[in-house]
């Protein structure tokens, strides 16, 4: 592990930041706020990056189309998120003995919250840590605020120094954030799942769970970390974990947490009774499970029942991730367009299995390697056509022909026209590609707002 970033006695010297997406912008932003000189540095050419930088403080200066040795000057660099661990400027830093920060890092290093809270795992991060905020909102007394930020979308670096010591402040950290922190220590964590994802940027399984190990490895005996005791790696790896562990999963009296005659039940080390809760109203065995990690969280940093079933009670989940978005003649329309992976899709169509054949399912998008062949369990209990859009569409009709019917669409348009006209009152018309959107979306959240807005429109119409 390396040494802490302590930007004390730093100020008259440059700081870097490798790659200027959103969280590399917000750092580069807080360090210029900070007194630092900030070069930032990206492989992007001018014309991408200009219209974001022209916005930027005259303290910092940026290059474009590669990093330059300009970096090696700098007294530290701050890495963006997804930028790979071997970039050739990445070694020469290293030779040089710069010392290289996450973002995460180096934004919590300017922040006096104490509070830290931090979820990470393959599936169901932003769900559980906007779960786990809204606890928080309904726990916390007055004057003390609960911040919401990390993968979620809004970058730690522009949430962090701004909350106060008592704040708490709810981090969605993915592997890419915590691959590079040699020092984060949340009061507590949760580690949901660990399933083989980002393992071309990784290199291995075990590279991966080593970055998401970093969420615990620093903590204390009076931190908490919480873990899924059904997920085998999960499990093994809590056993490196230095501070209090908390498990979730079905073997009730093992774990914390369980679920058991419809309630979500907790019981922490020292606790003399149960606490008996109401789960929020969300689908799936895969949201109960994020409610129990949200619950633990809760639990951990002192929050009481009351607190923890008013949060449940209010969550209406997270935008695009299995959100109802209304009936068009009595056909539930849901949209589930985060899943831009074949688990996520398996994940949805378990979530619906025990309602009978009722789904006309929207597949497709951009094709990112893997097979669709795992979705065929969920398809035979619960769909009874397919609609196919994008650039995947035809390997998708090759991977699960002679199912269920399969229309292709091509187009998003064409596909929730043509299921609304197939589809009988009470089926379900859902949104869960499988896919990646970009070939003909901005990003996921673009698709899911126009299939929302497509519903809509049908709607109004009928
Ligand atoms: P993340 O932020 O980790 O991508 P989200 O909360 O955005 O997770 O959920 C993304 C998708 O992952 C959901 O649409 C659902 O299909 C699946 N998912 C959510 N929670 C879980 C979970 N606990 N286990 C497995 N899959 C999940």
């Amino acid at each position: 592990m390396g040494q802490a970033f302590d930007p004390k006695g730093l100020r008259k010297r440059a700081a870097g930041v490798l790659g200027l997406g959103r969280s590399g912008r917000a750092v580069a932003r807080l360090l210029a706020k900070k007194g630092f000189r900030v070069l930032g540095s990206d492989s992007r050419p001018r014309a991408a990056l200009k219209p974001e930088m022209a916005r930027m403080p005259a303290r910092v200066k940026w290059e474009w189309g590669g990093h330059s040795d300009r970096l090696l000057q700098c007294a530290f660099v701050v890495k963006s998120p997804g930028l790979k661990p071997d970039l050739p400027i990445l070694r020469r830093l290293a030779q040089k003995g710069i010392p290289v920060y996450s973002e995460l890092e180096a934004a919590l290093a300017f922040s006096k919250a104490k509070g830290v809270v931090a979820v990470t795992g393959t599936n169901g991060k932003s769900t559980t840590a906007a779960l786990t905020h809204a606890i928080f909102r309904a726990g916390l007394p007055r004057g003390r605020r609960t911040l919401l930020a990390g993968n979620i979308g809004v970058p730690v670096s522009e949430v962090a120094p701004s909350a106060k010591p008592a704040d708490a402040l709810i981090l969605e950290v993915s592997s890419y954030q915590l691959e590079d922190s040699a020092h984060f220590e949340p009061r507590a964590a949760a580690i949901l799942n660990l399933t083989a994802d980002h393992l071309d940027h990784h290199g291995s399984m075990e590279a991966y769970v080593a970055a998401k190990a970093k969420v615990f490895r620093e903590q204390g005996p009076g931190d908490s970390c919480v873990f899924n005791a059904d997920d085998p790696a999960v499990y093994k790896l809590s056993r490196e974990c230095p501070s209090r562990r908390l498990y979730f999963g079905r073997k009730a009296p093992h774990v914390h947490a369980w679920e058991e005659g419809g309630k979500l039940r907790f019981r922490l080390p020292g606790w003399r009774n149960e606490a008996a809760l109401t789960p929020p109203r969300l689908p799936g065995r895969h949201n109960l499970e994020n409610a129990m990690a949200a619950g633990l969280l809760a639990f951990a940093r002192g929050l009481k029942s009351a607190a923890v079933q008013k949060g449940f009670r209010g969550f209406k989940g997270v935008a695009h991730r299995l959100q109802d978005c209304g009936a068009v003649r009595g056909v539930r329309c849901v949209d589930d367009s985060k899943a831009t992976n074949v688990d996520s899709t398996v994940v949805a169509l378990r979530a619906f299995e025990t309602q009978g054949k009722r789904l006309l399912l929207i597949l497709g998008g951009l094709h990112k390697g893997s097979p669709y062949a795992p979705l065929k369990p969920g398809i035979e209990k619960s769909v009874k056509g397919i609609l196919t859009i994008g650039s995947a569409a035809r390997r998708i009709e090759e991977d699960l022909s002679g199912l269920v019917p399969i229309f292709p669409c091509g187009t998003l348009e064409t596909a929730v026209d043509a299921a609304l006209r197939v589809a009988a009152k009470g089926d379900v018309l859902l949104l869960s590609p499988a896919c990646a959107s970009f070939d003909q979306f901005k990003d996921f959240e673009d698709r899911g707002n126009r299939f929302q807005a497509l519903v809509s429109a049908a709607a109004r119409r009928r």
